[in-house]
């Protein structure tokens, strides 16, 4: 299927098979984002969790206990 990048307008073409072909035919409210993008947002995410904004993990030290 065709999938148009919400965020930089590229159109791309996924495997109608995907998780992702199958999400977005189930929910067209579901947005695409391309490769790129998605990188993009990914490294944006991560730099946040690094700056303390975020709150994901819970805490380490329970890990550590074997
Ligand atoms: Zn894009």
């Amino acid at each position: 299927m065709r999938v148009k990048c919400v965020l930089c307008d590229k159109i791309d073409t996924i495997d109608d098979e995907t998780l992702e072909a199958k999400r977005l035919r189930n929910r067209p409210i579901h947005t695409y984002m391309c490769g790129p993008c998605n990188n993009r947002i990914e490294i944006k995410t991560n730099e946040r969790i690094k700056t303390g904004n975020f709150r994901l993990y819970r805490d380490k030290k329970t890990e550590d206990h074997w």
